[in-house]
């Protein structure tokens, strides 16, 4: 039997997407889940284990139970505004859960990690655009949080342990195409989600924050990047590792982004409505413009995005809010 990948956080958003491709592509998948965010329905392939990442001898018996030689790690709490007023949390359940679950994966002999890193790893960057050169600055204890698990991960690797990719991710917005899947968080707080909720009626608005930013509308600007090209990218960078490829720690984005008001006027265009909206202050802590430089994943991996479009994003993203399988 082909060796298992053991993918962490696999019943939230991102990593029910990625262990919904696997499983299509016929990789043998075990989730591990607290399912605290997470739902047991978004589990598509394989089985679920119920836990925490954090949990050393659950951990240690799925690695060698389920013969695991990959593991792809999503567990993480996620919410940028909560991680700024309770940072312990972060550090607990997203810096502390990887270091332990780090040392298992060394102690077990596991060959390859693809982390769920993101762009909050740089802050402010200037100009709004980072590449992988661009230092690291976080401005929040979720960006911190991460970049100490990728700091981990540099040092395990250099000292012998699994080789990784580390994917730092843009904004991830949309769903499975199919409509099994899908973003169930509660109490969202990304743009495309909570305007989704808008226009089911969850919400009576969605509030701009900020008006006043130096970007050509004066709302912030973001890359969105569909759920199902994010996930493309880690089996890319399963194939990569399986081919001896050395670390790397990548951007995840398309490389242009999109302001606040063009967001609203894509749900507009994709339901022929307009889309209440009220403008408020700027939100502590939001840079103006953060867009990738996403050359790098495109030439080592050949990784090769097929929904780069604002109101395909916007359309799915809409498809699950309106029929969701699953919610909180
Ligand atoms: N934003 C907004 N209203 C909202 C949520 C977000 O105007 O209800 C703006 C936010 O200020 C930023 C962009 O939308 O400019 C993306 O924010 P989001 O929270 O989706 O992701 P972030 O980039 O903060 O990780």
């Amino acid at each position: 039997m082909a060796q298992g990948i053991l993918v962490t956080g696999g019943a939230g958003y991102i990593g029910s997407h990625v262990a919904r491709q696997l499983g299509e592509a016929g990789e043998r998948v075990v989730t591990l889940d607290n399912l605290c965010t997470g739902f047991r329905e978004a589990v598509t392939h394989g089985e679920l284990v119920i836990g925490d990442t954090g949990d050393q001898a659950l951990v240690s018996r799925v690695l060698a139970e389920h013969d695991i030689d990959t593991i792809m790690h999503f567990a993480a709490h996620t919410v940028v505004p909560e991680s700024v007023t309770d940072p312990l949390k972060y550090y607990r359940n997203n810096t502390c859960a990887t270091r332990n679950l780090l040392q298992c994966a060394a102690e077990a002999g596991v060959k390859h990690i693809v982390f769920s890193s993101t762009a909050a790893v740089y802050g402010l960057p200037p100009g709004g655009v980072a590449s992988e050169d661009t230092p690291t600055a976080p401005i929040n204890a979720y960006g911190t949080s991460k970049l100490m698990s990728e700091w981990m991960l540099r040092d395990l690797a250099a000292a012998g342990g699994p080789s990784y990719v580390a994917l730092r991710y843009f904004n991830v917005a949309g769903s499975d195409p199919e409509g099994r899947i899908g973003q169930s968080t509660p109490n969202a707080t990304l743009l495309v989600k909570v305007a989704c909720e808008v226009v089911v009626g969850k919400r009576e608005a969605l509030t701009i924050f900020g008006t006043d930013y130096d970007t050509p509308d004066g709302t912030g600007v973001r890359d969105y990047i569909h759920v199902e090209d994010l996930a493309t990218a880690h089996l890319d960078a399963l194939r990569w590792l399986r081919d001896g490829g050395e670390p790397k720690v990548l951007n995840c984005g398309y490389g242009h982004g999109y302001s606040v008001r063009e967001v609203a006027q894509a749900f507009e265009r994709v339901t022929g409505e307009p889309l209440p909206v009220r403008e408020a202050e700027r939100r502590a802590g939001d840079p103006p413009t953060l867009v990738a430089n996403a050359s790098r994943i495109r030439e080592l991996f050949g990784w090769t995005p097929k929904h780069d479009d604002l109101d395909q994003i916007v359309a799915s993203s809409l498809a699950w809010e309106r029929a969701p399988r699953y919610s909180a």
